[in-house]
């Protein structure tokens, strides 16, 4: 198959590795938003949030169980967002389900923050 982050997660494709166990990996993203701009995947592919169903679920709570480890072992106290953008109206650019973990800055939330609309 032909996919940016399956090629990242067999190390096919280099990238910086802030994590890595059994059923997920974690690494920097190439166009960071924030001081702090991780990415975590499932290594199985699923395409996006909308194909989460009961028999691949338990890989998104191995995504969260990651997140709370790099946020410890990042030392990440301050607090930390994670987003996951799914189809086009989101901006999904890789058709992988990813995480995104944000961190090291204070963030808004309101409509200017989380929907922006045109
Ligand atoms: P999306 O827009 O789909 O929610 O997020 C995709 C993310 O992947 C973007 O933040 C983008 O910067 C990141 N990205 C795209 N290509 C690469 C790559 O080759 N390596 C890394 N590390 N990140 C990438
Ligand atoms: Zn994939």
């Amino acid at each position: 198959m032909d996919c940016l982050f399956c090629k990242i997660a067999a190390g096919e494709i280099p990238s910086t590795k802030v994590y890595e166990d059994e059923y997920v990996y974690g690494f920097k993203d190439i166009a960071p938003i924030a001081p702090v701009h991780y990415l975590i995947i499932p290594k199985e592919h699923i395409s996006g949030a909308s194909e989460i169903t009961a028999d691949n679920s338990a890989l998104v709570a191995k995504v969260f169980e990651a997140a709370a480890k790099i946020a410890k072992s990042e030392g990440l106290e301050s607090g930390f967002r994670v987003i996951t953008n799914c189809g086009d109206d989101a901006g999904q650019t890789v058709k992988h389900l990813h995480f995104h973990l944000l961190a090291g800055v204070k963030m808004g939330w309101g409509s200017e923050a989380v929907c922006p609309v045109e």
